[in-house]
């Protein structure tokens, strides 16, 4: 289809009719796992073998002796606080661009967000600016990889080890990622793990935690335990992550195989520079999401928003990132360490592609390309129908 004809926002025909691949795809070794639990029980008990399994399999991959299965990846990080024995009057650093829910959980154990800014190649953390960020009151530095993007972890942990502040890693969006020759979530005190619907290893729910910590581990313990599990893990959710923590290595090798054509395709398009990925040989990207730099002047002024929507009905998943956390907060409620800079930038232009394209075919993959060129190439005209600015 030639890239002048009418983008699908504009009355054209899309780029792809039948929209972004599904998540999770169909897959005949999860319709095996729940006729198994279907034939022996499994499905409706508390306690069973896949739970344990799923747990001993995530402590040997990670390197950690504890493993904690709960709802969320959002309650993970509020237990790993928890089990910090992180509350009022104590200051958790992040960085002012992360998962809104990381902020909240600072909040909802009674303590205080601190916000740096984030790198301007990747819109990550900027490792660089934590330790003037540290204060007396610093109990803990929270720490995501996003959108393909990776922390500086070897020099977060020398900090770390320096000023004797544990770490939480995030490794939702980054599950089996290599960083630095360590696998990611392996760096911290505590790691955090989220097996949400759109997640690369998903049961629709649910999270972990891990640690080597015999004292994170039983604090967590003592307040998750209520006679039962407050935050549970079920055993069905267990059993259907068992395969996919077993396929995970073969589809991060695809997905960053196909990665690399996505970025090809994209490079001749100013309006978007891919974040930066890990390049050394011994780091391999989580890809979630591909995140995307958005630079609207070269895009006739057309707002990220107007952008995402018209890529959107071409049946590609781009789609705006999150909000930063100072420019969704009252000012009240966090304090920050240094200008927000980067993180003023990401608020406005980060971009995201959703990660299921990724083990398509290079058809489906340069559809990506063409749905972008299509809609930079008609800017003007999308700008007036949807309004520069929606
Ligand atoms: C998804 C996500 C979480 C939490 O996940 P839930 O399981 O949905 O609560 C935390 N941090 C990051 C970076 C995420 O992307």
């Amino acid at each position: 289809m030639p890239n002048d004809a009418l983008p699908a926002v504009l009355g054209g025909t899309p780029i792809r009719p039948q929209g972004p691949p599904a998540w999770p795809p169909d897959d005949p070794e999860i319709v095996e796992v729940l006729h198994r639990a279907a034939r022996d029980g499994s499905w409706g008990q508390y306690h069973g073998p896949h739970s344990q399994a799923l747990a001993e399999s995530l402590a040997t991959f990670h390197g950690f002796d504890h493993v904690r299965l709960c709802a969320s990846g959002t309650v993970a990080v509020e237990l790993a606080l928890r089990g910090l024995k992180i509350g009022p009057g104590d200051e958790v650093i992040l960085a002012a661009y992360d998962f809104r829910g990381n902020m909240q959980d600072v909040l909802c154990v009674g303590a205080t967000p601190v916000l740096v800014d984030i790198r301007p190649d990747n819109w990550n953390l900027d490792v660089g600016r934590v330790e003037e960020a540290m204060t007396e009151a610093t109990r803990a530095v929270l720490v995501s990889h996003l959108h393909g993007g990776q922390v500086d972890m070897p020099t977060l942990r020398d900090l770390s080890n320096r000023r004797g502040v544990p770490i939480i890693e995030d490794a939702c969006q980054v599950p089996g990622a290599r960083v630095a020759g360590r696998v990611a979530g392996s760096w911290g005190e505590v790691a955090v793990l989220s097996f949400g619907g759109s997640k690369l290893l998903s049961a629709g729910r649910g999270g972990a935690l891990l640690t080597s910590d015999d004292g994170v581990q039983q604090r967590v313990k003592t307040y998750t335990q209520r006679g039962n599990d407050a935050y549970p893990l079920s055993e069905l959710q267990a059993a259907l992550l068992l395969p996919q923590l077993d396929n995970l290595g073969n589809r991060n090798r695809q997905r960053a195989t196909a990665v690399t054509r996505v970025i090809r395709s994209l490079a001749d398009h100013p309006a978007l520079t891919p974040f930066a990925l890990p390049e050394d040989s011994e780091s391999q990207p989580g890809l979630y999401k591909l995140g995307l730099q958005y630079n609207p002047d070269a895009c006739a002024g057309l707002s990220r928003d107007a952008f995402a929507r018209a890529v959107r009905a071409e049946g590609v998943a781009i789609d705006p990132g999150f909000r930063s956390l100072h420019k969704s907060h009252s000012q009240r409620r966090f304090s920050t360490s240094g200008e927000l800079v980067e993180a003023d930038r990401a608020d406005a232009n980060v971009l995201v592609l959703h990660h299921p394209v990724l083990l398509e075919s290079d058809t489906d993959l340069d559809q990506v390309g063409s749905a972008v060129e299509r809609v930079a190439a008609h800017a003007e005209d999308i700008g007036h129908e949807l309004g520069f600015a929606c």
